[in-house]
Parts: C-alpha cells; structure tokens; sequence
C-alpha cells in the first residue's frame, strides 16, 4: 500500500512526524532546509558566487584535501561516472575489490563506459584484506591496472574497508596505479584524509553524511590524477574537469549552478564545522553502538543476525541485519515503513528480501534511532518474528553508559 499523508482518519498512529533511518537520503537539518527557502538570482550574483566558493572550501576541509574539487548535479551514480571518464579511457583496466553491491554496480557501470574490470572476490561478512590488493597490483608486473575502485563504507553489507591500509598495501607493490575511492556512504561519518592517505580521487554525494537533499555529486582530485586526466584521451562533456576548473562561474558547474542546494550546502557544512568533525564521529560511534546492542537483543531469539562478522569492520553509519530463512525482511521494512512510521532500507543485490539496514548516519540524535529502533521492534512484535524485546532498552543503556564517562557530551 502507498504510504498516504500522515493524520489518515482510518490509520490513527499515522499522526506526527515520519521518522527516517535509511542510509541515504537522511534526514535534513531544518536550518538546511532554512537556508535554501530563497530566491533564485543572477546566474553571477556575488552572493552565489560567494556560496560556491565557501562550499567548495567547505568540501576541500571534509575531504582533507587541498586538491580540486568539482561538484555536479547528479547523485552519487554521477559522480562515479564523472570520476571514471576523467582519469580512464576505453580498454584501461581497473581493479575492483569487490565490497558489495556499490562495487558490483560501479564496476558494471566501467563495463558500460568501455572500461575492463578486474575484481578481487570479497565475502559481504567481512572487509577486504588491503594485502590482497597489493598481491594483485604485485602480480601486475606489466603495469596495466590504471586504478583501484575502492568502496570506503559498502551500504549493502555495512562494511568499511581501511583505506588507508589499502594505499599502503599499494605503495608496498610500487604500483603507480590510482586509489579513487568511493565515500558517498562514509564521509561525514567516520575519519577520511584523502592527502594524507594518498588518495588520489574521491567521490561523494550530498544526501548521506553531509546532511543535505539529494542531488549534488561530488569528485575530489589530486594533482596525480589531473595529469593522468588531462593524458586520457576520450568522450566526455558535461563530467570534464579541465572547463570546471576556471573558476566558480557558468563553466564551473557546465551550465546554470544548482543555486538552492550550493546554499544548502554551505549551511550543512556550516552545521559539520560547528559540531566539529571529531565530535561527528564520536556521535556516530556512540549511535552505531547503542543500535548493534539492540540488535544483538533481538538476535537472541534466532532470527535476526548483523551481517558484518567482524565488530571492528562495521560500519558507523549503517547496519545491515540479515533475517533467518523464511523471513522476509522486505516485509519488515515496509510495515516498520507504513505502519510505524520509520523508513529503514531494504537488503540490496544477494541479500535482496533477506536482509534489511538501519541508518544513523547524518543529521541523527539518539532520540530519533531510539524512534527507529522501537517501530523496528514494534514490527518484530507485531510480526510475531522470534526475537527477544528489550533492544530498546539497551540502545538506551548504551548512550547512558557513554554519557556517565563523557558528560560534556550531549546526543
Ligand atoms: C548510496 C551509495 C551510492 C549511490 O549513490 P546514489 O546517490 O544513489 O547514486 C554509491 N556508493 C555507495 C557506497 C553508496 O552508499
């Protein structure tokens, strides 16, 4: 059934507000929201220019990078696609950890644009061994692998892979070949340092971490892949740096700038900077802990298990929750969705109907994953799905317990 509008005569608990978990789009901050309720301007307003070129510092600071950032509108599969056609022609070949479903698509997607894939099977329990990587670079004598896709944090499985690990593991091997990595799920959530890592290029969108609507996609460049960009020879027009690099103007962004969202943005990173990045972090470690204690509740009944095997690999920002044969979890998903009102993700690619996420990542307190953990629960409940109750409780324990040891802190 369509979700309908909220305060349905027939359906009494559809009143208030609707709670959203899902691991992208998240929740907007409300001065966001604020800052973008103005009027369009003149293409060159120097208060929009002003905006863009804030906003453009703002991301070089989350990135921690001093390379070029370019900024599209698109979502995060354009910004992939930008990053791809910039530093690889037709017939390169790529190595591709695969994390999950992102690093599935996004390879399929190199496929697509002429590119060769050569994948390092992963097991979705676990994070990719970095020694791995750096065998399959050492095995490439010929230097045919131009670069390594690298997914930071796959939503599918909840697993975050060391990148910076991955950078030394390449460094080991002597291999020149890029590190562009794929952030759109962990920046803003966990620790990223794209010039200290040696990351070379970096991707990610607005509606995750960074607390913003959908629609800006995100590629940040060092000086290694500029030159490797302006060497590679093939199509491309809207996605080319060399035009966006002349500044914040009309060419910056290939045409009329998404005004509204770059004032939006400028306020989410305004919010970002205010908390302090660190203290960001520290959030999402404490939000993530208190929802894998409610689950390992829950789990006690047998039906419901956290995917990643390993506690050190999970992500910050989401938890995938696989369900036991014959338990649907998209079912879950749509009554905790419909009926108890907190939008939660559904299993992507092999774990499709069999395992179902919960996000807290962004603009996130522990009321709200409280919020999301009891409809879960009430879905549990309602399901007769064997689980034992009290996850709630211990989310609540857990914050509780952090706040005894750090009580400057609030959530
Ligand atoms: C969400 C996500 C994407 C896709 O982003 P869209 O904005 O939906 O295109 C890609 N990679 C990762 C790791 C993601 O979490």
């Amino acid at each position: 059934m369509a979700p309908d509008s909220i305060g349905h005569t027939n359906r009494p608990l559809k009143r208030g507000r609707k709670f959203l978990n899902t691991p992208g789009p998240t929740n907007v901050p409300p001065r966001v929201l604020n800052a973008m309720h103005r009027d369009t301007m003149d293409l060159n307003d120097p208060e929009f220019l002003d905006a863009a070129v804030e906003s453009f510092e703002g991301l070089k600071r989350v990135f921690r990078t001093d390379g070029e950032v370019f900024s599209y509108i698109s979502n995060g599969h354009g910004a992939w696609e930008a990053a791809l056609v910039n530093v690889l022609a037709p017939g390169d070949l790529v190595l591709v950890p695969e994390t999950g479903h992102f690093s599935s698509s996004w390879a399929n997607m190199a496929e697509a644009l002429g590119i060769r894939t050569q994948s390092i099977a992963g097991d979705w329990r676990r994070a990719h061994d970095p020694e791995k990587i750096g065998q399959a670079l050492a095995d490439d004598s010929g230097h045919q692998i131009k670069a390594v896709l690298l997914v930071q944090t796959d939503t599918a499985t909840s697993i975050t892979t060391d990148v910076k690990a991955v950078r030394q593991a390449m460094d080991r091997a002597k291999h020149p070949a890029l590190l562009v990595v794929d952030t759109i799920a962990s920046l803003g959530t966990i620790d990223f340092q794209m010039d200290d890592w040696g990351v070379d290029v970096t991707i990610a969108a607005s509606q995750k971490g960074l607390m913003m609507v959908p629609g800006l996609g995100f590629v940040a460049a060092n000086a290694k892949a500029v030159a490797v960009h302006k060497a590679t020879a093939r199509e491309r027009r809207y996605w080319d740096w060399t035009p966006r690099m002349a500044g914040p103007g009309y060419r910056t962004f290939c045409g009329t700038a998404p005004q509204i969202h770059i004032f939006g943005l400028r306020e989410s990173l305004a919010a970002l900077f205010e908390e302090g990045l660190e203290r960001v972090f520290e959030r999402h470690r404490v939000l993530a802990g208190a929802t894998w204690k409610a689950i390992d509740v829950w789990a006690q009944g047998g039906a419901l298990e956290i995917n990643a095997l390993d506690p050190a690999e999970r992500s910050m920002g989401v938890t995938t929750i696989r369900t036991a044969e014959g338990i649907s979890a998209d079912h879950i998903r749509e009554i905790c969705r419909d009926e108890m009102l907190a939008g939660i993700g559904g299993g992507l690619g092999v774990f499709g109907g069999k395992a179902f996420r919960i996000g807290h990542m962004g603009d996130m307190n522990a009321p709200m994953l409280y919020a999301c953990l009891g409809a879960v629960e009430a879905t549990l409940a309602y399901l007769d799905i064997p689980h034992t109750p009290g996850g709630v409780t211990a989310a609540v324990q857990h914050v509780a317990e952090f706040k005894k040891t750090h009580s400057a802190t609030t959530f």
